[in-house]
């Protein structure tokens, strides 16, 4: 730390994102990303726009929010754009929280520090034993609810129903469902927003769309809420989104059936894994997102992350203590799922 640093800043820890090693070639199934390349068409509008680089990229990000508002049923002024998910999240946090924040004590580990960053003072609402999130904690509370749906690192998702509870019970205050993996088979609350002017969902690019290096993601809600996001954008960074993934990210829109026909495959695949890995003694969360959460009934996750590193297969493990007995593993190709198999096998032959 420099003698500079302002001290509000001097306890904030900031959020670690998964390791990217570059030692060797590993099979990367520890930050769920996508094992699939960019729709064509997104890589092909990308290109084209990287010949226009000498200008300003659009800050109201137009051909991207039309394409974005005829796809998911909403009007234009109802949606924004952000540099990641993440960034209409930390938005969220900096415009919506006077009266702190409330998340399940197991999540997406950005928003706390999002609250910390921005001095919100925040609950972490337990989960219950099953790792699901008990909606009994959010009826009501009078404070800004951030809620990833389905949750990470469990995979486990709540009910359109549950959550409308919850948005319904909190007049005064924002609901933020975060959907970065709703398209692997959970329900989108995106309709509930013509309903509630109180919700705000967020979803990213990154995880189904393969566009996790192109920074996307974007924010829907009524659109006195959208205005605050905007003014809280227009007063940092304009122009958030570049104008090659903002082209991107229109192909993409465009190339659905490219998109749609990845997430089956990701379905497939998650089937494939649950189903060899309970042959292996390990026990899962109900995942509806593209990585599952495992644990062995006899070796802990940090032994199995380890060993699996040893043998260039990478996957996340959290040592905290009700999360280190298990470990998350990305649904990757069926081929990568495969040597994580086969490696696993090896594993636990040296072990058991
Ligand atoms: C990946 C992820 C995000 C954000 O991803 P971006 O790449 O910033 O769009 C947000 N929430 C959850 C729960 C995630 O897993």
């Amino acid at each position: 730390m420099s003698n500079f640093l302002d001290s509000k800043y001097n306890s904030l820890v900031p959020y670690t994102p998964g390791e990217q090693p570059k030692d060797m070639q590993y099979v990367k199934l520890n930050t769920n990303e996508s094992p699939f390349a960019p729709s064509p068409k997104a890589q092909e509008m990308a290109s084209e726009a990287a010949k226009r680089l000498q200008l300003y990229s659009d800050p109201e990000c137009r051909d991207l929010v039309k394409a974005a508002a005829e796809y998911f049923g909403v009007e234009n002024d109802e949606i924004i754009f952000t540099n990641g998910s993440d960034e209409v999240l930390n938005f969220a946090f900096m415009a919506f929280c006077e009266n702190g924040a409330i998340f399940p004590d197991i999540t997406y580990g950005f928003y706390s520090v999002f609250a910390d960053l921005n001095g919100v003072e925040y609950t972490q609402a337990p989960l219950k034993a099953d790792f699901s999130v008990d909606i009994n904690n959010y009826i009501g509370v009078n404070k800004t609810v951030f809620l990833a749906n389905p949750n990470a690192p469990t995979g486990i998702a709540l009910s359109v129903e549950d959550i409308e509870k919850i948005i319904k019970s909190n007049p005064n205050n924002v609901v933020v469902i975060d959907e970065a993996y709703v398209d692997f088979g959970a329900q989108s609350v995106i309709p509930l927003i013509k309903k509630y002017d109180n919700l705000l969902v967020t979803q990213t690019f990154s995880k189904s769309r393969s566009l996790a290096g192109g920074r996307l993601g974007f924010g829907i809600g009524s659109k006195a809420l959208i205005r605050d996001l905007n003014t809280i954008k227009y007063s940092t960074n304009p122009y958030n989104v570049n104008s090659m993934t903002a082209a991107a990210g229109v192909g993409s829109l465009l190339d659905d059936e490219y998109i749609k026909n990845n997430c089956e495959r990701i379905k497939q695949n998650r089937d494939y894994l649950l189903n060899e890995l309970k042959k292996l003694d390990f026990t899962m969360t109900d995942s509806l997102a593209n990585f599952i959460f495992a644990k062995h009934s006899t070796v802990s996750g940090e032994e199995i992350y380890l060993r699996l590193k040893e043998k260039g297969v990478l996957v996340r493990h959290f040592k905290t203590e009700r999360l280190k007995d298990y470990t998350r593993i990305t649904i990757g190709s069926r081929e990568q799922l495969e040597i994580l198999i086969s490696k696993l096998k090896e594993i636990l032959k040296e072990l058991l």
